[in-house]
């Protein structure tokens, strides 16, 4: 990760294409497009690719995660169960259609613990929201099976996971519906960008028309186009499909050297015996992003930041703990509620609740974790390079603080 680690001429080609007739808007213009149909080809290289029978693209995959919510009807005073540790977005987007997040603690798949999701339930929980983070997945089989018994909707965050898949299906791909972001930083990158999947027919057309003005794309021209229900504009453009259009071509190749990384990080790490890794409900499904890790203690784990940062090899090693963006801890402006419009009173309480909420089994996970993103662009050099001297650092402040002779 991130695709923009391996943009080339392919890239520039798509773009090309689509600059040549000049349209660059993804509907209509059916004759001076001369063919050239970006977004539509990408949606269906998203469908072969998850084995998912719709996509719908959007502008970014904050705008998949509201569309998704809409498309299936959830909204005001319903709850979604979603994880404490996830980025902003996914909550954002609960808020966005009036619902109300009920954060549960993560356990060491850095994902949703499926026991917590049972506590959680309530006469109001509309839908259950796992969030696949950092390339690996959650425990679906156990999350579907609670989804079943309590009739609830389960909606997959795949955005940070394409390419990942349990027991042989695409995440994303195995819930009512799923979500991708191809935004800059992402395995598959389109500068902005996301996606919408699901088998569902009728939530593949709600996402088709409320990603677009509620347009039922049935006219002889957008013109001539029905709304049979309101919608907003979160169209993505033909020159961010072209360029996702490139790069998820080149999906197998980003895999095969995100895996070839990911395990030659992990056999150096592997020979301290107190680092412990991630665990990775089915490992041959990790797209191998990242590699997630764990100190003893979250005590043992600050001191490695520190040495870390001491010798200036912290970037590219992220300790979610003290993360503005990615968990709970940090999250003020939602705790407080600090929000620029009138949101209901049902989503106040739900934010007091959080607010007074202790996720003490999440900070004993994630106070001793740290993530280190896995370049494309590595040489088997450089892995070493960096594994030994993550390697030193760790073991420098073990031995400082006893923990090892
Ligand atoms: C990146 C991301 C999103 C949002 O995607 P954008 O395209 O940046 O809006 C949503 N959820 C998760 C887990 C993400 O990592």
């Amino acid at each position: 990760m991130p695709g923009f680690e391996l943009f080339g001429e392919e890239e520039r080609k798509e773009v090309n294409d689509v600059m040549q007739t000049g349209i660059l808007m993804r509907y209509g213009f059916d004759g001076p497009r001369k063919g050239i149909w970006k977004s539509k080809e990408l949606e269906a290289a998203i469908c072969q690719r998850t084995g998912s029978k719709y996509a719908q693209l959007v502008s970014s995959g904050t705008a998949a995660l509201t569309t998704a919510f809409a498309a299936l009807g959830i909204g005001v005073d319903d709850e979604v169960i979603m994880p404490s540790f996830t980025f902003v977005a996914s909550f954002e987007a609960v808020m966005s259609v009036g619902a109300i997040p009920v954060l549960v603690d993560v356990d060491e798949t850095l994902t949703m613990n499926p026991e917590a999701v049972k506590k959680a339930i309530t006469p109001k929980t509309k839908c259950v929201m796992p969030v696949h983070m950092c390339g690996s997945m959650a425990d679906l089989d156990a999350l579907q099976n609670i989804c079943k018994e309590h009739n609830l909707i389960l909606l997959e965050d795949a955005c940070q996971s394409f390419g990942a898949t349990y027991k042989g299906k695409h995440l994303g791909s195995i819930g009512d519906a799923g979500t991708f972001s191809f935004d800059f930083v992402k395995t598959v990158t389109c500068a902005e960008g996301g996606a919408v999947i699901t088998n569902k027919e009728s939530v593949y057309i709600n996402s088709d028309g409320y990603s677009d003005h509620g347009h039922d794309h049935l006219g002889v021209d957008r013109g001539a186009d029905l709304h049979p229900f309101v919608g907003y504009n979160f169209r993505i453009s033909e020159l961010h499909a072209a360029v996702g259009l490139a790069q998820i071509r080149k999906l197998d190749q980003f895999l095969a050297i995100q895996r070839k990384n990911h395990q030659q990080l992990k056999n150096i790490l592997s020979q301290v015996p107190e680092i412990s890794f991630r665990s990775i409900p089915d490992p041959a499904g990790d797209s191998c992003t990242f590699l997630s890790w764990f100190l003893p203690t979250e005590a043992l784990a600050k001191a490695v930041v520190n040495e870390m940062k001491s010798q200036n090899i912290l970037a590219g090693n992220f300790y979610w703990f003290d993360n503005n963006w990615h968990y709970i801890r940090k999250w003020d402006h939602l705790k407080n509620a600090t929000f620029l419009n009138n949101i209901s009173e049902a989503q106040k309480q739900g934010l007091q609740a959080i607010k007074n909420s202790s996720y003490t089994a999440s900070d004993l996970v994630i106070g001793r974790c740290f993530s280190t993103a896995i370049s494309l662009s590595w040489t088997e050099e450089q892995v070493k390079e960096k594994g030994e001297k993550m390697l030193n650092a760790v073991r420098k402040v073990l031995s400082k603080q006893g923990v090892t002779a």
